[in-house]
């Protein structure tokens, strides 16, 4: 089994087809007639320029207009009149068409792949791709041909670049796994638009995939087999057709309001990481987000973002949910979550030491970008900001006086933001849950990270197999913590959201009704499933449901409870 970025949900099952790059070598030569030999590459231009538009009249309609825009880079990297000059000085001075183009667009390539701002890194890939396109015209080879593949298909290719993506026939192609690209790169974007499960960044796949190995890709955990047994296939057939049957069903409960059983209302909402999972989270018909983790802004670049570029990607996400809620968490640096440059030390225990809010209060200069971008950016949309990881007031506090320092600072800049911008915490330490009383008397909502809180709860590190058994949400040290978060919440009348994965899980969500939850936020897939599964349980059958698992003794007893209960 190899493992990767889990980069589109579903599992797809097939026969690889390894597209591998037609062989665009050429012998540099000198033409004899540079006039001629610029004609062939203006007529590569225009025919690119044509199949281009082509292909984006196509995505437009597989993948609709935000997606088939990416495209329109290629045409911006064809027509660009430099590149132009450049190729054309070069084949004044004796070069053969082949190799002006080739070293022009080499140029731009290294020159956007060394640049910091991953989205202009993101930019190589289309360069790589109109050069491509314009060498196989000139040299009169075909470029890999991803519409005419058979049914059934597993894509496996070094990269995907945004043209193959956009020749790919998504009835035929039952997933995709590449050996390049995160989460946010154009393969991924597109992969996610057209619905197809792909893992990319699995190392060396296009030498250890043959073309007709049998392959099974689960998108959702990042997982490719290859010639699976056949107990393997059973199992993942049995799992795609259920994810296959239950997307289908789900789509009735889409723009309907979340309510439950009886009626009451409670939010929806998603975690995203990155601007553009704002997209993603909004086609899944999100009602808001409880959790855009700010951290992984600081993972992609190369040094700490500045207040501006801080600024522009969470007003991005604050224009795109228009009026919902937008929380967004402050920086959760430490435990699993390493920044290189930060140069953090290594610590005998990361996930108990100097992290998330503990970094930042040390380090208040730097604290106060992140906040100061934060309230700029609530002028445009209903942002919240959440404290990471609090395990006392104080934490609360100091960062509170932080945010006022900060109001000040943009008072005297004449700049707009919120005033009366929420300030919140996340639960997910046992100090916090035992001091939820206090912390929801200067906190304006919760969110329960059940990631750590579990993890805390039970001493048993959340990616440690060898104690994976004690890492259990229905352990009833868990669920009494949750009960009493959600009730101290309530009784101060501030919201209680979680955002942890336990409120994606579908046998613990009536415990959450009946714990008096107002607001789930889940990744985007889970979105429709956790709004079908809030609709089926009043409170009365929560409640009926709830205190019984509230008096057993042990997590077995607890899920076999629940799964008995499951609708
Ligand atoms: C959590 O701990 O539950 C949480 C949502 O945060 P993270 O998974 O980023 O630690
Ligand atoms: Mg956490």
């Amino acid at each position: 089994m190899y493992e990767g970025v889990n980069a589109s949900d579903g599992i797809g099952i097939g026969v690889a087809r390894v597209a591998v790059e037609p062989d665009l070598s050429f012998t540099p030569h000198k033409p004899d007639d540079a006039g001629d030999e610029k004609q062939r590459y203006a007529a590569a231009v225009a025919k690119f320029i044509e199949q281009t538009n082509a292909q984006i009249e196509r995505m437009t309609q597989t993948v609709g207009e935000e997606a088939a825009a990416i495209m329109g880079a290629h045409i911006e990297f064809a027509e660009d009149e430099g590149i132009q000059e450049m190729v054309n000085g070069s084949i004044d001075s004796g070069m053969c068409a082949e190799q002006a183009v080739s070293e022009a667009y080499d140029m731009y390539y290294n020159m956007f792949s060394n640049m910091e701002d991953e989205l202009f890194r993101e930019r190589a890939a289309d360069v790589a791709d109109v050069k491509t396109g314009l060498l196989a015209d000139l040299l009169g080879k075909e470029v890999v041909d991803l519409s005419t593949l058979p049914e059934n298909s597993v894509v496996v290719v070094h990269e995907l670049t945004p043209s193959m993506t956009a020749d790919i026939d998504k009835d035929n192609v039952a997933a995709i796994v590449t050996e390049t690209g995160g989460r946010t790169s154009h393969s991924a974007i597109i992969a996610r638009a057209l619905e197809i499960p792909a893992v990319l960044s699995v190392a060396d796949c296009t030498k250890n995939i043959k073309g007709g190995d049998m392959v099974i890709v689960d998108g959702s955990r990042g997982r490719v087999l290859v010639n699976p047994a056949d107990s393997d296939l059973t199992h993942y057939r049995a799992k795609a057709k259920q994810f296959a049957e239950e997307k289908q069903a789900l789509e009735a409960y889409r723009g309907k309001p979340t309510v439950t059983g009886d009626g009451d209302k409670v939010l929806l909402v998603a975690n995203i990481g990155n601007p553009d999972d704002a997209n993603v989270a909004a086609e899944h018909d999100c009602e808001g987000v409880g959790l855009f983790r700010s951290e992984f802004l600081f993972m992609d670049a190369k040094e700490l973002p500045t207040e501006d570029e801080q600024f522009t990607a969470y007003q991005k996400v604050a224009l795109r949910m228009k009026n919902q809620p937008l929380i967004i968490r402050t920086l959760d640096v430490g435990g699993d979550k390493e920044i290189p440059y930060m140069n953090l030390q290594k610590e005998e225990n990361p996930f108990m030491g100097y992290r998330a809010v503990r970094y930042c209060l040390n380090n208040p200069e730097q604290y106060k970008v992140q906040l100061t971008a934060l309230l700029r950016a609530s002028a445009f949309g209903d942002i919240k900001i959440m404290v990471p990881l609090v395990t006392n007031l104080d934490e609360i506090r100091q960062v509170k006086a932080l945010v006022e320092e900060c109001k000040a600072d943009l008072d005297a800049r004449g700049v707009s933001y919120n005033k009366d911008i929420e300030v919140g915490t996340m639960i997910e330490t046992p100090a916090a849950s035992l001091i939820a009383d206090d912390l929801a008397a200067e906190c304006d909502f919760f969110s329960i990270g059940t990631n750590d809180l579990i993890g805390y709860t039970m001493c048993a590190d959340r990616g440690n197999d060898k104690v994976a058994y004690l890492y259990d949400v229905y352990q009833p040290a868990v669920l009494r913590s949750l009960k009493r978060i959600i009730e101290e919440g309530n009784k101060a009348g501030i919201m209680v959201g979680m955002c942890g994965e336990a409120a994606a899980d579908p046998l613990l969500i009536p415990v959450l009704i009946s714990f008096g939850l107002g607001e789930f936020s889940v990744s985007a897939p889970s979105i429709l499933r956790t709004r079908r599964i809030i609709s089926e349980w009043t409170k009365a059958e929560a409640d009926a449901l709830t205190e019984k698992v509230m008096k057993l003794k042990t997590a077995a007893e607890v899920k076999a409870m629940l799964q008995a209960a499951a609708r």
